[in-house]
């Protein structure tokens, strides 16, 4: 294994040593079968059994029960699914909260086929909080909520309450990175490459009494969620690579000690960055006007000046610290600190902040 960089991308993002490992040696020899992970039908067995094992890992996890829930993997990234959700769950009518630019697109796609209200949104404050006032309509198909807004900073560590009326999550960003009620949710997806996996694969994690009973069967069968969840996720060709990726990174946070001990590791690793913002606020400007509403996984601030904060980003790239710079639409620094981001990276550049802002105060 090479010297590993401080890796702080935002997507796609670090992944465990060991399930880097795990592939490389699949990529070679997959099941000691002498064929690769990548030239082996998706059908046999050895695969049947990865796909198997990343559902009920997934499920365990949750703490969901394979009788309520189905977990599935299905490509077209989280984007696909902001019009899958409303192509198969859209009737009448939907809120949705708006918290981002990911939550934006969502409310975009649902537009196109029914009615969307918005129930709450931060946009008048450029999503630099999280929208204390919701008003939910009672008679929604659905409620739509983006759980971690990556580009912006915020999360909800507590989900907002909306009663019966079923409720849908892009956990995109923070899915397995803190422990949640999941039964709330009636569907939960989440593009892998923030926290789970590789590019290529998204997980969908669905209620299937609900699906049952509520899902339009008039659209295209690869946009049906029941297609996917009757073929086992294996209606056609499954991303066979990332599906393994997803499948390790799983037995990997059932190792660490499942979601109690990944989410305090990530609330000691977040508090190192969000401490060097308190200790000097003027001049690592916190994105996020509320403490409680600032994301374990994604930290943002800005600097005094682009100058000061182009200067802060070569010398950490000097010190192997990648993927700092802000998102292109909201610009200033970012540190991503997923699941698979190691306690001494952190440690590393909290201490790099700081020496960064005796330097140049
Ligand atoms: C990255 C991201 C998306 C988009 O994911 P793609 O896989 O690129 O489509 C959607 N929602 C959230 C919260 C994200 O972080």
């Amino acid at each position: 294994m090479p010297i590993r960089s401080h890796n702080f991308f935002a997507g796609p993002a670090i992944l465990p040593v060991s399930v880097l490992e795990d592939t490389r040696d699949a990529v070679m020899d997959f099941a000691n079968l002498g064929v690769s992970i990548m030239e082996i039908s998706h059908r046999d067995k050895a695969f049947e059994k990865v796909i198997q094992d990343a559902q009920q890992d997934a499920l365990t996890l949750m703490g969901l029960s394979a009788q309520d829930y189905y977990v599935i993997f299905v490509g077209g990234g989280a984007s696909m699914q902001f019009a899958m959700v409303p192509l198969n769950f859209l009737h009448k009518k939907a809120d949705y909260i708006n918290t981002g630019e990911w939550a934006s697109k969502a409310i975009k796609e649902a537009k196109m086929l029914g009615e969307v209200v918005e129930a709450g949104s931060s946009k008048a404050t450029n999503f630099n909080q999280l929208p204390k006032e919701l008003k939910f309509s009672p008679d929604a198909d659905y409620v739509h909520i983006t759980t971690n807004n990556t580009i912006f900073g915020t999360e909800w560590k507590k989900i907002p309450d909306v009663g019966s009326v079923p409720y849908i999550a892009d956990m995109s960003s923070d899915m397995l990175g803190i422990k949640r009620d999941f039964s709330k949710f009636s569907l939960i997806y989440a593009g892998a490459q923030k926290n789970l996996g590789p590019a290529g694969v998204t997980m969908v994690v669905i209620k299937k009494a609900w699906m049952e009973a509520k899902a339009k069967t008039n659209i295209p069968t690869m946009f049906k969620y029941k297609t996917h969840v009757d073929g086992a996720s294996l209606y056609n060709t499954p991303p066979v690579l990332p599906v393994y990726v997803v499948g390790r990174t799983l037995k990997w946070i059932l190792k660490e000690g499942g979601l109690d001990a990944i989410q305090a590791r990530n609330e000691k690793k977040a508090k190192l960055i969000y401490d060097v913002f308190d200790a000097w606020p003027n001049f690592y400007k916190g994105a996020v006007v509320n403490k409680e509403d600032r994301s374990l996984m994604n930290i943002t601030w800005t600097m005094p000046t682009a100058e000061i904060e182009e200067k802060f980003l070569s010398e950490a790239k000097a010190k192997k610290m990648l993927g700092l710079k802000g998102h292109r639409s909201v610009g200033g620094c970012r540190a991503s600190v997923y699941n698979a981001c190691p306690v001494p990276s952190v440690e590393a550049l909290a201490k790099f902040m700081e020496e960064f802002y005796k330097a140049n105060k």
